[in-house]
């Protein structure tokens, strides 16, 4: 996710509250970054406050879709003000809040809008016996409830959502991890063997696969 706002206290608010959820997010405070952030990552969606200084929401949305970058946009407009919700509806928002408003709104329109993106994204993910469920932020495999801390949920879907597809470490980070996180290096694999000891080692399978010189693959089953 990629959270727009210049209010420092609610971005960073918003940015760990996602953070919690499971998601990756990324925060930008300025229009001018989040143009540049959204045409370098391939977010699930972008909360985009409408009044920001220099480039404002509208702006961002407008030059987003212009630029041909489809990732579904949620503007937080000001309460009360109904012409900025007609006008960042034109400029190619897909939703809006009005503020304030209460954060499992927030994540329920996210989680709405994530579902309605352009690539597929069934509500719930199944890859051979493994099933994940976004919304409800549980996982089994077969029948049994996998016990998952929010980066190994956050992991195991991006591997879900591209099963059957060698992941490098950077797509994985990219897809589970923050562009704040700097430690690059092994972060990954160490995450993996946690996910391989919750979802395959009690069950006696081998889902997970290391593709030397790339990265893992999650098999298909
Ligand atoms: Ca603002």
């Amino acid at each position: 996710m990629l959270v727009v706002e210049d209010e420092k206290k609610l971005g960073e608010l918003l940015g760990r509250g996602l953070r919690e959820e499971g998601y990756a997010a990324d925060v930008a405070d300025r229009g001018e970054a989040a143009l540049w952030m959204a045409q370098a990552v391939d977010y699930d969606a972008i909360v985009l406050d409408v009044m920001l200084p220099g480039v404002d929401g509208f702006d961002v949305c407008r030059r987003l879709r212009k630029d041909g970058v489809w990732t579904p946009v949620l503007m937080l407009t000001a309460r009360d003000a109904i012409e900025d919700r007609v006008s960042g509806l034109d400029t190619g928002a897909d939703d809006y809040l009005t503020k304030p408003f209460s954060f499992d709104e927030l994540l329920a329109r996210l989680r709405a809008l994530t579902r309605r993106a352009p690539a597929e994204r069934p509500a719930v993910l199944e890859v051979g016996a493994l099933r994940l469920d976004p919304a409800a932020h549980r996982a089994w495999r077969g029948d049994r409830e996998l016990d998952l801390s929010a980066k190994e949920f956050a992991l195991l879907e991006v591997f879900m959502r591209r099963a059957g597809v060698a992941l490098t470490r950077t797509q994985l980070l990219d897809g589970a991890w923050d562009l704040a996180f700097e430690s690059r290096s092994n972060v990954v694999d160490v995450y993996v063997r946690y996910l391989r000891q919750k979802i395959d080692r009690p069950f006696g399978t081998d889902s997970i696969e290391t593709v030397r010189g790339v990265g893992y693959r999650l098999r298909k089953e």
